[in-house]
């Protein structure tokens, strides 16, 4: 740091370069350190650094990130038995309900993944309305929990893998884009949906190969 004009918040005893009589302008660490707080200070001022942090989370928190956490759900679901299918509600960036299928556990064809999701969000927001929320879901929604969408007033759908067998939402029907019913949700499928079908193919292909030749295993939902 060479002699220069700058307290740089300093005293002059502090600031051992400064020296009163160098030229104004001098280039030296404290000149470069002000500028720089200035340059901070302006892009802070004018939005720039909240926008790109702002862009920075929604490539953080894009359907891809979410969809992993509804695929974790749905690696809990295989592992206690149940047809491997997890979903997540998200409002804002927080995560407000849980789900997966667990059919067999609670002996109910009602159990899947999306209503116990919709279920413990209901309560976790003390409102029936979840209007400003996202779902998540691992495989295309049925024909039940499409309604249940519908009801629940879900802003938007996010599903993985189509589901051929009982696919609602563009598969076998479209209820979501249904205009005879009061809400119409956005919907994106097929996010991670190699993943998510993939894990479903597991578990089928290691249903047959346990069971005895003829024995069907249990609906997706
Ligand atoms: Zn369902």
């Amino acid at each position: 740091m060479g002699n220069c004009n700058h307290e740089d918040g300093l005293s002059a005893s502090q600031n051992p370069s400064f020296r009163p009589d160098a030229p104004v302008g001098e280039s030296c660490n404290h000149f470069r350190k002000g500028v720089a707080f200035l340059v901070l200070g302006h892009y802070i001022s004018c939005g720039y650094i909240g926008n790109l942090m702002d862009s920075n989370l929604e490539h953080i928190f894009d359907d891809a990130y979410w969809m992993e956490q509804a695929l974790s759900e749905a690696e809990g679901a295989m592992e206690a038995g149940e047809v491997p299918v997890g979903a997540i509600l998200v409002h804002g960036n927080e995560v407000i309900g849980r789900g997966r299928n667990q059919v067999e556990a609670l002996q109910d064809p009602t159990a899947h993944a999306e209503m116990i999701a919709i279920t413990s969000s209901v309560e976790a927001l003390k409102s029936r309305r979840l209007t400003d929320t996202t779902l998540y879901v691992t495989l295309e929604p049925c024909p039940m929990c499409a309604g249940a969408i519908v009801l629940a007033r879900i802003g938007r759908l996010v599903y993985g893998a189509w589901d051929p067998k009982a696919g609602a939402c563009g598969t076998l029907m479209n209820l979501l884009a249904e205009p005879r019913l009061n809400h119409q949700p956005e919907v994106v499928g097929g996010v991670l949906a190699d993943r998510c079908g993939e894990i479903l193919s597991h578990f089928f292909q290691r249903l047959r190969a346990s069971e005895p030749p003829g024995k069907r295993p249990p609906g997706t939902g």
